[in-house]
């Protein structure tokens, strides 16, 4: 992967550059940045023009020998480390080597991937992840090794905010690292890595995407210009989510919250159970999305609701729906739905029972809108109630 593949971050192109040309390069360096902002793919980029046979002035040449090897993940000198867990049936102790088939094919098919996609390829259920001391030590011994094949060795320590305490093993050698050997780290969480090896790490922050960068990534890559510019709309400079709204079904996330406010409006039993069980079993980071949207789309109607406009970005579907539930969304509601949907989020983020987690928002909405109907017929002892007879609702 060469620099020039990653969309935007020309800033932080420009700093890497400028390293490179005086020649004083870092010998610890930490990309920071949110999920999708690229941090990943730039540090290996940022490796393979270290290691390039024949670097050009602004960027590896993508073409020689290391290039490719670093292109396909398997460069003897480029070592990974991420936290993993271990396998199961195997007495060994866990280490990123053991993973690197999982790690490859996760990252060709997603290189903005994040910790739950991670998670996810690694079919961890509710195993915790790390880094472990046997896996420093191993690094250690790696790096103790004089013969290689590139002009630098780079060690790539993704997630560098699962390095426990173990972290502390590395601490001399990330000070004073062999001759021609480089740490990239790289984490959307920078807070939260061990301070003794923040303080030996220099970081570089990498900032969300700009919407005009998505937008002309996605097209790029050959996605209809209807849809890129749905989609750039709520990407909020996230590649990651972008791409991942992309390849799912159009409107999905739509169809899907639409059903869920009918169902929350009043329905049977068994098909809310239906609900919860479809929506659960889908995958954590389409979720969380798929609360991102409904933050979307609730505030929609709210608008719609107070000054009648409908905005462009939306399926007439969509469009539809905001005109029949605004009425719905009053200041109060809308406050305690987006609780709902943050807390779901949350929830989510911190490896919930999704089942459990869709369900609770579920009755969280429920309760909601309930309290809304109340509010509104208290209100129409006065005069007459407009909403809530539309065909929407009334099935
Ligand atoms: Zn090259």
């Amino acid at each position: 992967m060469k620099l020039a593949d990653i969309p935007g971050q020309e800033g932080v192109k420009a700093l890497l550059r400028q390293g490179l040309e005086s020649g004083r390069i870092p010998h610890a360096q930490l990309f920071a940045g949110p999920p999708g902002s690229g941090k990943l793919p730039l540090a290996l980029a940022y490796a393979q023009w270290l290691m390039c046979h024949q670097p050009g002035e602004n960027d590896s040449c993508g073409e020689c020998a290391s290039c490719r090897k670093v292109d396909k993940l398997i460069h003897p000198d480029l070592h990974w480390v991420f936290p993993v867990i271990s396998r199961q049936g195997e007495s060994e102790k866990p280490g990123s080597e053991q993973w690197m088939r999982e790690f490859r094919q996760a990252f060709t098919q997603n290189p903005h991937l994040e910790y739950n996609d991670w998670r996810e390829a690694m079919q961890a259920d509710q195993k915790q992840l790390n880094i472990s001391r046997h896996e420093c030590y191993a690094i250690l011994s790696k790096l103790g090794l004089s013969a290689f094949e590139g002009r630098y060795k780079v060690v790539l320590l993704w997630l560098a905010e699962y390095l426990g305490d173990a972290g502390n093993l590395l601490l001399k050698m990330l000070e004073e690292p062999p001759d021609r050997t480089v740490f990239l780290l790289v984490s959307s969480q920078p807070e939260q890595i061990l301070p003794t090896i923040l303080s030996r790490t220099r970081t570089l922050r990498v900032p969300p995407l700009d919407t005009d960068a998505i937008k002309s990534h996605l097209l790029d890559a050959g996605y209809p210009a209807e849809r890129v510019a749905e989609v750039a709309l709520f990407a909020d400079g996230n590649l990651h989510k972008a791409l991942q709204a992309m390849n799912e079904e159009p409107y999905e996330h739509g169809r899907r919250f639409m059903t869920l406010l009918r169902l929350a409006y009043g329905s049977k039993a068994t098909e809310v159970q239906r609900w919860v069980n479809e929506a659960g079993d889908t995958g954590r980071e389409a979720l969380k999305g798929f609360m991102d949207y409904g933050l979307l789309l609730l505030r929609q109607c709210y608008l719609y609701r107070h000054l009648q406009s409908q905005s462009n970005g939306w399926s007439s579907e969509e469009n539809d729906f905001v005109v029949k539930f605004s009425p719905f969304i009053s200041a109060p509601s809308l406050a305690a739905m987006q609780e709902a949907l943050e807390t779901a989020a949350y929830r989510l983020e911190r490896n919930g029972h999704q089942r459990l987690v869709m369900h609770n928002l579920f009755f969280d909405l429920q309760e909601a809108l309930a309290a809304e109907r109340k509010r509104q017929m208290k209100a129409s002892t006065h005069r007459p109630l407009a909403v809530g007879s539309g065909p929407l609702f009334g099935a």
